[in-house]
């Protein structure tokens, strides 16, 4: 593929600081690698740009989900409600905290998951409610944070996809009581390797993650005060996320202005097949660009005959799935989400996408719409 999915140079800019800080690191007296003074810094940083109350690095996003939950007091016995589309550790956080995952269908075009579908799953045993911002669209967190108000009910965002997201004016991650950032390499923020973040404007939920993410210590070393698990941030990764912050506005900008030229063209194409995300910036994150095509796979195979790599994501429903489907009801429906796995495909949209590049890959997906029967 000449135009890959994912960029093979992603951290090729900032090699030079890479191996310069494994020099530094590796060889200061302290010999500290991970939750040192970088991991605080960056915690900080982000806190800071945030207008969090804290942030707390940890293990991954999909650990940082599990964490919270349990802050919440999500357990045993206990409900949650998450959209049906969307990734594993939607459903496994809440599987691993004890809990039972209960799966709410999506918009049929936004793709996130629909409020008054939660709400129908409401029971006496709901305890959360976890929406996701997928690939470039935040959840209607207003409605969320409504119903959880309304209901009594603890509001855990998955915003591992948003961060520097916002909708009206309130950061992702700060909708619900905690979100969560992913830093593994293709997300938006990406790192060399795995790592995320919680971040709450409750300081409570913060010093609780804070405890379990490292063995349930509080302040004292080998004093555990809960159980806890190892989900600790690497010294390594966080000078290098500090290093590569300044740059993250325009990284992001150049994504949503990629993600506009191809919604422009693709404009055109909803009555022949081909569906772009709706326009516009308002709650947008742009981590991954989705059209909705009847010929999904025809249009996969005319792009990569053109040498254009594309994505299915997510192939099957979180309840159709063989892990999950067991705790699913068996007659089960969510029509939207699996209207959806049968039509979606993810274009390139990185950064370092050349103009040239952007085009072909618009011009590609014109051209294959133009020629499909209407
Ligand atoms: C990537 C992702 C996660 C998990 O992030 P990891 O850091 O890979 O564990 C969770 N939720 C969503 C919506 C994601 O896209």
């Amino acid at each position: 593929m000449d135009v890959p999915f994912f960029p093979p140079d992603l951290f090729e800019d900032d090699r030079k600081v890479m191996l310069d800080l494994i020099g530094e690191i590796g060889r200061a007296p302290e010999q500290k690698f991970i939750l040192g003074e970088r991991t605080k810094e960056f915690e900080e940083l982000l806190r800071e740009s945030l207008g969090a109350a804290d942030v707390v690095a940890c293990g991954s996003a999909t650990a940082a989900l599990g964490l919270v939950l349990r802050a919440v007091g999500v357990g045993a016995g206990d409900e949650v409600v998450v959209p049906a589309f969307g990734c594993a550790p939607l459903a496994s956080s809440v599987l691993e905290a004890g809990a039972t995952p209960v799966f709410a269908d999506i918009d049929p075009h936004r793709l996130v998951v629909d409020p008054e579908d939660v709400e129908r799953r409401i029971t006496a045993r709901t305890k959360a409610i976890m929406p996701a911002h997928m690939f470039s669209i935040m959840a209607d967190m207003p409605r969320f944070a409504a119903l959880a108000e309304q209901r009594g009910l603890r509001l855990v965002e998955d915003s591992a996809v948003a961060q520097g997201a916002e909708l009206r004016g309130v950061p992702a991650g700060l909708w619900g009581e905690a979100g969560v950032f992913s830093f593994v390499q293709v997300k938006s923020f990406g790192m060399p390797g795995e790592g995320g973040a919680v971040v709450t404007r409750d300081p409570e939920i913060g010093a609780r993650v804070r405890m379990l993410r490292n063995h349930g210590q509080g302040a004292q070393r080998f004093v555990h005060e809960v159980v806890g698990r190892n989900s600790r941030f690497d010294e390594i990764q966080a000078a290098f996320q500090i290093h590569r912050f300044p740059g993250f506005a325009a990284r992001l900008e150049r994504r949503a202005a990629i993600a506009d030229f191809y919604t422009r063209r693709f404009a055109p194409l909803a009555d022949r097949g081909v569906v772009a995300p709706p326009p516009g910036r308002e709650g947008r994150c742009y981590y991954v660009y989705c059209v909705l095509a009847d010929d999904r796979d025809g249009l996969r195979d005319h792009l990569a005959a053109r040498g254009i790599a594309s994505h299915v994501y997510y192939p099957q429903p979180l309840p159709r799935q063989a892990a999950f489907a067991p705790c699913a009801p068996a007659d089960g429906r969510w029509p939207h989400a699996e209207l959806a796995s049968r039509r979606i495909l993810a274009l390139p949209i990185y950064p370092h996408l050349t103009d040239a590049e952007v085009e072909r890959v618009a011009d590609a997906v014109c051209a294959f719409a133009e020629r499909a029967p209407q």
